[in-house]
């Protein structure tokens, strides 16, 4: 039997964590650090764990020890209930959530959240939910979709900003995605900041409101969900998906496929594009493999894209397409001319050093940025951000590191409307009906089988030049005469309609 005294001890102990916690859900934020913790019995040390209300999300087995993203109150009760703790880390990376961000706790009545006050990573939940809340702020400018599911069913949001945004417009897209590797949280404030600026700028900053009525602008800021509830709950380092490496075990640390190297196009193995499934750069089975690629894979074939930008954190970068040594660059090189043009308006953070602009860091094959640009001639890049790691310290960086990213998406949204360029529509002369056809410029020479089309469903095309030129637009498609017009291109957009005519079929004998 358990003498008074010590029974009363024991009560008090966990009787004022659980005070402190009532106390800390009614303070104004909450900050999570990240917590290694021992686990040499898993089972039961999980259970404890539970009870501590720090279990890890992801299914078990675990290695001997797991990595908890939590708050002090939480880390004294597993300190409490005999818990190891291993390691602490300060700032690296940590949650600082505000209560309003969290999911159910936003009545309809009050202001939209604002993203700027905050000052720690958003984990999928608060993601989730401020994207929500913001789309029932704004409907006439944003709507939130879900575009398809991870491996373990977490669904991969889209919000889709535009005049309209509930409906398909015969409007050029412009695609823009964060956390393709979710160990790098920064990308998740850079999406999260982006659509901010977007639609609380609508008709009130003149530039925003160009972008948001003439294009149609899809921000996916965390298109690997399951590594990104990785991160939080099993090992902060995680960058792949959670595919387990055999359907017949549950999920180990070092699991999953490298999405930034499953895309079908250039598929190949190098130095960081590995076939060994346990390597971090492991490309996955087979080409678009994964559910996380098919989903990128289908909203680009939907959307088709004119510019592109995936983000990454490994500081300073513009990858121009094609990144994969094994593809064979169009000549002119306009992807490459455009990246150019991005970085010399992209300064490293604190510095007047502008983002470099290459093919590649190192040697990597089937990126995403390579398959957009193969399959629909999406000007798309890779701008790697951040000279200070995957999640740096947000309060000393996170405003430095946003105010070097913002010029990238400007850039994109501006050209993909005001810039010399040609574009329109390819119809039957007969129906007026769309027309997916292969428009290409006379003298460009394509050596990787691209075929880059007009819309199928509106017939659209735009084509951005690097600068004013003439030039001759040829429209080709099966079944009908094709078609060329030469124009001259100053500094705006110039529309071309092609009208197509049908190839009689030879009389029959
Ligand atoms: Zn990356």
């Amino acid at each position: 039997m358990i003498p008074l005294r010590r029974h009363y001890l024991v009560l008090w102990v966990i009787a004022l964590p659980l005070v402190l916690a009532t106390v800390d859900a009614h303070s104004e934020i909450q900050r999570h650090f990240l917590y290694q913790v021992a686990i040499p019995n898993a089972t039961i040390d999980v259970d404890k764990m539970k009870q501590a209300g720090v279990a890890p999300s992801s299914p078990p087995p675990y290695t001997s020890s797991v990595f908890v993203v939590c708050d002090e109150d939480a880390f004294n009760r597993l300190s409490q209930l005999g818990m190891k703790i291993l390691s602490k880390s300060g700032s690296v990376p940590f949650r600082w959530l505000r209560p309003n961000e969290l999911a159910g706790s936003v009545a309809q009545n009050t202001p939209a959240p604002l993203l700027s006050p905050c000052q720690g990573y958003h984990d999928r939940t608060a993601t989730e939910s401020l994207l929500k809340n913001w789309a029932r702020h704004y409907p006439d400018r944003c709507s939130l979709y879900k575009i398809g599911q991870s491996y373990w069913g977490a669904p991969i949001l889209a919000m889709r900003i535009s005049d309209n945004p509930q409906l398909d417009e015969d409007e050029p897209a412009v695609v823009f995605g964060g956390n393709i590797h979710s160990s790098e949280l920064f990308t998740v404030e850079i999406l999260l900041d982006l659509v901010e600026k977007l639609i609380t700028g609508y008709h009130t900053d003149p530039e925003i409101t160009r972008w948001v009525d003439s294009t149609e602008i899809w921000a996916i800021p965390i298109i690997n969900p399951d590594g990104n509830d990785c991160v939080y709950s099993m090992d902060y380092r995680w960058r792949k998906n959670a595919h387990p490496y055999s359907a017949s075990r549950p999920l180990h640390i070092g699991d999953g496929v490298d999405l930034n190297r499953n895309f079908p196009v250039g598929r190949s193995t190098n130095e960081r594009t590995r076939d060994n499934p346990v390597s971090a750069y492991y490309y996955g089975p087979s080409g678009g493999s994964e559910p996380e690629t098919q989903t990128m894979m289908a909203l680009s074939e939907r959307e088709r894209p004119v510019m592109s930008i995936t983000y990454h954190n490994s500081g300073g970068w513009v990858i121009v397409p094609y990144s994969s040594r094994i593809m064979i660059q169009p000549k002119p090189n306009w992807g490459r001319q455009f990246g150019e043009m991005m970085g010399v308006h992209m300064l490293v953070e604190e510095s007047t050093l502008t983002f470099r602009v290459d093919t590649e860091m190192y040697p990597v094959a089937g990126v995403d940025q390579d398959y957009y640009y193969n399959a629909f001639g999406t000007l798309a890049y890779i701008v790697e951000a951040s000279r200070h790691g995957p999640h740096p310290n947000l309060e000393r960086w996170r405003e430095p590191i946003l105010r070097s990213i913002r010029p990238s998406w400007r850039f994109c949204l501006e050209r993909t409307i005001q810039s010399p360029k040609v574009w329109g529509h390819v119809r039957d002369y007969a129906t007026g009906g769309p027309i997916e056809a292969e428009v290409s410029i006379k003298g460009h020479l394509l050596r990787m089988d691209e075929r880059w089309t007009s819309h199928p469903v509106t017939g659209r095309f735009d084509r951005l030049l690097p600068e004013p030129q003439t030039l001759t637009i040829v429209a080709r498609a099966k079944g009908y005469m094709t078609a060329e017009e030469t124009v001259e291109v100053g500094t705006g957009p110039v529309q071309l309609e092609f009208q197509l005519q049908r190839i009689e079929p030879p009389p029959a004998d």
